[in-house]
């Protein structure tokens, strides 16, 4: 249930609605958006009467269930205002979200070793991206392919990090290697195969760092959203959303289908900041350049891009991985589209429209 407050309400007005909710039984979040104060009911408020909460304060202007099954992710939840995740890197605050803009996240499928690592670190750092990705621990079809070197692959994140200043994005495949991992990524990745698995979700939501979601394979957008619920009911509102492709009857010429129309359903269905992945998207290096742009036009708040030194030699998804010219020359256009679309560049700082001069400081 949204109990919207009207603009200007004492901050103890406020405080008092919520501790009158309490007799609820329910989760009470205080929700401050750039007008107004809304305040958030997460219980079965199917027997609670809109009036009597009304009633609670004459500062209250309304009163709304949330009819989609998923509550703080919907967009109601947030009075229709999309949500950021702002993520500190060494290189500064970088910010995921609508109107804010386009970030890049790169790098390879796997950490190989030291030098592969660092010098796509260096490569990604170059084209103005913000992130780095790199799996330590990898979720293989076949127990016989390369598993990622776990432990030791995060030290060689760290020592990217520490090279280029740029954030860390990693998967955390099992609960059990929570803590090593979040002492190491800006922002814990939860992988395709892992988004029903609730614990994990519950487990990595409490650690309170921001989270990368990845969409199911098989997954509905409702249980995508649902599993999103998941780590916001631990308290953890920095989750971000990422498609990843999902399975089809054809899978002849192209991995998955990448579906670049959850863009605009997810808009009207949540606040949550999207990524799109169009390397697994696709599993073909060659349609990566086309759908990382169409999916820019489609409004995406930020890219994940698969990039190794020596595509043929990769340990996995070489097939879908640019090599350093390749994604030099998509970041390029990427650049010029996000600004055509209004949408601004970290790197790009002076021309940009939507950048506001307090995060000129991210590439300095
Ligand atoms: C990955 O990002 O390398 C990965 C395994 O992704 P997904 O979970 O989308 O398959
Ligand atoms: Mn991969």
């Amino acid at each position: 249930m949204i109990i919207v407050t009207q603009c200007g309400t004492p901050e103890v007005e406020i405080e008092r609605i919520i501790e009158e909710l309490r007799v609820y039984n329910g989760t009470v979040e205080k929700i401050i958006g750039k007008e107004k104060v809304v305040i958030g009911l997460v219980t079965d408020t199917s027997d609670i009467n809109l009036q009597s909460i009304q009633q609670i304060s004459p500062f209250i202007e309304q009163v709304f269930r949330v009819e989609q099954p998923f509550k703080r992710a919907s967009l109601e939840y947030r009075y229709g205002e999309y949500s950021q995740v702002v993520v500190q890197t060494p290189n500064g605050a970088v910010t995921f979200g609508q109107n804010h803009p386009l970030v890049v996240v790169a790098g390879p499928c796997s950490v190989e070793n030291e030098e592969m690592i660092v010098e796509t670190a260096k490569v990604v750092k170059a084209t103005g991206a913000q992130f780095l990705r790199g799996g330590a621990y990898k979720p293989r079809s076949s127990p016989y392919s390369f598993q990622g070197h776990g432990e030791s692959a995060l030290h060689l994140l760290a020592k990217a990090r520490e090279v280029t200043g740029l954030g860390i994005i990693t998967e955390v495949m099992d609960t059990a290697d929570l803590d090593k991992v979040a002492a190491i990524a800006d922002v814990l990745q939860i992988g395709a195969r892992n988004m029903q698995n609730f614990s994990l979700l519950k487990k990595a939501g409490a650690i309170g760092k921001p989270i990368l979601l990845k969409r199911g394979m098989s997954a509905t957008i409702e249980e995508w959203l649902m599993a999103a619920e998941y780590i916001l009911s631990t308290g953890n509102p920095n989750v971000i959303l990422c498609e990843r492709g999902i399975r089809s009857f054809d899978k002849k010429y192209t991995r998955n289908i990448l579906d670049l129309s959850v863009v605009p359903v997810l808009r009207n269905l949540t606040h949550l900041p999207i990524m799109i992945d169009p390397s697994h998207g696709t599993g073909y290096s060659k349609f990566v350049p086309t759908m990382a742009k169409a999916a820019i036009a489609a409004g995406t708040d930020s890219l994940m891009i698969e990039v190794h030194p020596n595509p043929a030699k990769a340990l996995s998804d070489g097939p879908q991985s640019l090599t350093p010219h390749g994604f030099i020359e998509l970041m390029e256009e990427v650049k010029s589209l996000s600004q055509y679309f209004g949408r601004g560049h970290y790197s790009d700082l002076t021309t940009s429209s939507v950048i506001s001069k307090n995060r000129l400081k991210i590439n300095g």
